[in-house]
């Protein structure tokens, strides 16, 4: 959208930027950074330290390249 006299041009969204686990492309959505998958995975861990826990996360189902074929 360029604008117009009503409307500015629309301009993106800051972002959280990708999500700081090691094993993950994902981008974040909380606001220490992690994304949902990952979170969840803290939370039910019972929020471990959290450099420890980026450094030793599992990947989440769809990490490490997260691109599916569909044929
Ligand atoms: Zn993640």
């Amino acid at each position: 959208m360029n604008g117009d006299e009503r409307y500015r041009p629309a301009v993106p969204r800051p972002t959280l930027g990708r999500c700081p686990a090691r094993t993950c492309h994902r981008l974040g959505a909380q606001l220490n950074g992690l994304c949902d998958a990952h979170y969840q995975l803290w939370r039910v861990s019972r929020f471990p330290p959290l450099e420890a826990f980026l450094t030793n996360a599992t990947p989440r189902r769809g990490d490490l390249g997260g691109r599916v074929v569909m044929t």
